[in-house]
């Protein structure tokens, strides 16, 4: 079973149509999002309680949620999402989860990260049904954040789907090993990930590193970024290419090091 998406998300400098497979999803203008920093967070029992009121579930997007509890912040999240016209999978890992959900579940809490897709940590998640439209959530972090923060993250998320759609060897390009330092190809897709949601900036640096990167490369470029953003490596490497013939060999690596 194949569930069928339409995404259609706000980069800063342009809307763009992403449609995952042949089905209905209406498209939606991505209200304005406020940054939301959440990348130093470390679980705790305090939870945020959801004073926002809760979405009514139709039986489809009950089909959404795997393993999760339907009132919690991020399941609301994700159900405000799906009135806005995004579909995509939340499954929720833990201490019980087997398998490959297990194996993200571990590297979540090493990594002291609340969501991920999957390929934007080195999984690759291929065999997964709802591949390239799942995102994975660190079960103890579910009430961690309030619905309006949830909804950033799962933003920042829903973009991973369309790179992963568009790059079938996006995890090994991502790492190299679940013990590998992200490549400098990750530093940049994460960066357009959070470009104008912010829900990561001390990690991928958005804020500072896009706008260094759209000044180089100019206006006439910035449909080559748009794609690039979106996982296709042929607009990354033209990226790269353009942005080293003004900045010099070895500039694009220095605006996005690899890392941890
Ligand atoms: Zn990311």
């Amino acid at each position: 079973m194949r569930k069928c998406l339409t995404v259609t998300f706000l980069w800063l400098w342009s809307i763009m149509t992403f449609a995952g497979c042949a089905g209905a999803g209406a498209a939606f203008a991505t209200p304005p999002v406020t940054p939301a920093n959440t990348a130093t967070w470390k679980p705790s029992p305090a939870h945020t309680p959801n004073v926002l009121s809760p979405v009514e579930r139709s039986s489809e997007l009950t089909t959404y949620l795997i393993h999760g509890d339907e009132h919690t912040n991020v399941a609301q999240a994700q159900a405000q999402l799906f009135q806005e016209g995004l579909r995509f999978y939340l499954i929720v890992v833990s201490p019980q989860s087997t398998g490959l959900e297990a194996d993200i579940y571990q590297d979540l809490v090493k990594r002291n990260i609340r969501a991920t897709t999957g390929p934007d940590e080195g999984f690759d998640t291929q065999s997964v049904e709802c591949h390239p439209n799942c995102v994975f959530i660190y079960g103890e972090a579910v009430n961690a954040l309030s619905v309006a923060s949830w909804k950033n993250v799962l933003r920042h998320e829903q973009r991973h789907m369309v790179q992963a759609a568009n790059n079938p060897d996006l995890a090994r390009e991502f790492r190299q090993g679940t013990e590998g330092l992200f490549t400098t190809y990750a530093a940049f897709l994460e960066a357009c990930a959070d470009d104008g949601i912010l829900v990561a900036e001390e990690i991928y640096h958005a804020s500072e590193r896009m706008p260094v990167l759209k000044d180089a490369l100019g206006a006439e470029n910035y449909t080559t970024l748009e794609r690039a953003c979106q996982g296709i490596p042929e607009a990354y490497d033209r990226v790269v290419k353009i942005y080293e013939a003004k900045k010099g060999t070895g500039a694009f690596v220095r605006l996005f090091p690899p890392y941890q």
